[in-house]
């Protein structure tokens, strides 16, 4: 029986929540179904805070969320149009139970989700996770009688209020009054178009935005703050000589910098660059660093120096910010412009890094770009080969014994690192494909490695 069940049951969630192209894979049973498991799972009388990006589907799946959660005997509350990191905030600051946060991140516009959080104001534990997994096949909700259900659902219409004001109050506000910034805010037509322009005003900046409506439709455009997606952002940041320009994706979790040259700079050489600023200020923090497999390695180069230890994860932001919790340190990132300020709240927040930023211009009293200039320079190849997950991991195995005599990270796919190059090759989570990342001192060497990738991989799949 336990078989059959366990045969049935297809993971839900994925690296980050449950995702599908609404009313396509994500269709409405599904989405009542799972509310009910989500609510079951916190337990009857418990205070649930529901939030939403600008998604099409966003209010549907709003309605439905919140039928299936106050059918178990949750207590539901909703906070609108809101950022991620907006609702996660909230939920630990005020005491929440938990919340449902319908969002599909960085996705296709065609794309919508759910995503669990936590009392403590992170996504929910893997764990946790497969106990809703199991509730929603088994199907044994908890269903409250007439008598529970008289109580409605209330507005919660605060949440980007009180998210605005914390951020603002870890950075000096007077000191960056005075510089008077100039700043480009791309939110993506999405949620980080309400809260991260407002806390640049708070901070006495003059605010430009991009793609600053609100748009289902995102303009046509991926919510997914990339060097494709971001050019003309970044025209517009040369142009009118802002001091930097700031990119969300659809939930504004995710910034991606761009300096006042008008460069785009990937999150883990902002990541590198906070980290070392936050270390040298906050001497009290524990002098670790959190990140994926994923990031490069000059974070570990820049900050080694100060005698600060980088602790390499998997490939996934929810355990980054658990083992930023649980053990404390200076911040988590993703390489994707996730990044983690701990005496804020330890998930990925765009606002608050945009925040961040500012204080620190403000007190070096530089550039961005000179900041960026003064990391170690890398030139990085990215490439993804179709194949099996089967495939992929034989794959992984044949590179692991290939350079087997080099310092390796094993954790997730294989990182090797030398003294001028380092590459990662790694099944992808959600996709039948190998990823490989290089970077190396010189494009010579970086084309080097990926012609020998190429063919230990080749040689390992032909069987
Ligand atoms: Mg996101």
């Amino acid at each position: 029986m336990v078989n059959d069940l366990e045969k049935k049951m297809e993971r839900l969630f994925g690296t980050d929540g449950v995702r599908g192209v609404i009313n396509r894979d994500l269709i409405p049973e599904k989405i009542l179904r799972l509310s009910q498991a989500i609510g079951t799972f916190f337990g009857e009388g418990s205070r649930i805070l529901v939030g939403r990006d600008a998604r099409a589907g966003g209010e549907m799946i709003e309605n439905l969320v919140v039928a299936g959660l106050m059918s178990t005997g949750v207590k539901v509350y909703r906070a609108g149009l809101v950022p991620t990191p907006a609702l996660q905030y909230v939920i630990k600051d005020q005491g929440f139970d938990g919340g449902v946060m319908i969002t599909a991140s960085h996705n296709p516009p065609e794309y919508n989700g759910i995503k669990v959080i936590d009392s403590d104001g992170i996504e929910i534990s893997r764990d946790k996770e497969e106990v809703i997994e199991e509730l929603y096949y088994t199907g044994r909700f908890n269903r409250v009688s007439w008598r529970e259900l008289v109580e409605e659902s209330k507005l919660y219409p605060y949440v980007n209020e009180i998210y605005v004001k914390a951020v603002v109050s870890h950075v000096d506000k007077e000191l960056i009054r005075k510089r008077r910034f100039k700043i480009v805010v791309d939110g993506a037509n999405s949620v980080g178009s309400i809260t991260t322009p407002w806390v640049v005003r708070e901070l006495g900046a003059k605010v430009y935005t991009v793609n600053g409506n609100i748009d289902p439709l995102f303009s046509g455009r991926n919510p997914e703050p990339t060097p494709d997606t971001l050019y003309e952002t970044a025209e517009v940041v040369k142009e009118i000589k802002a001091d930097f320009g700031v990119a969300h994706d659809g939930d504004a979790d995710r910034a991606i910098v761009i300096d006042e040259l008008g460069r785009i700079q990937w999150g883990d050489r902002t990541a590198t660059v906070l980290a070392k600023y936050i270390a040298s200020k906050h001497k009290d923090l524990p002098r670790r660093v959190f990140t994926a497999v994923s990031s490069s390695i000059i974070v570990e180069e820049v900050l080694k120096k100060m005698g600060v230890e980088v602790i390499w994860l998997p490939v996934g932001s929810i355990g980054i910010s658990r083992a930023l919790a649980r053990e404390g340190g200076i911040c988590g990132f993703e390489e994707n412009g996730g990044f983690m300020y701990p005496l804020h709240h330890p998930v990925r927040d765009g606002a608050m890094t945009t925040a961040l930023l500012l204080q620190l211009l403000a007190e070096e009293n530089t550039t961005l770009s000179q900041l960026y200039d003064e990391l170690p320079k890398y030139y990085a190849v990215k490439t993804k080969i179709p194949m099996s997950r089967d495939k992929a991991l034989k794959a992984v195995e044949a590179v692991k014994e290939a350079f087997k005599n080099y310092r390796q990270i094993t954790i997730d796919g294989v990182k090797v690192i030398s003294s001028d190059y380092w590459f990662l090759v790694r099944p992808s989570g959600t996709e039948p494909l190998l990823r490989i990342m290089i970077e190396a001192k010189t494009k010579d060497k970086a084309n080097e490695l990926l012609k020998i990738l190429k063919q230990v991989i080749e040689e390992a799949i032909k069987q």
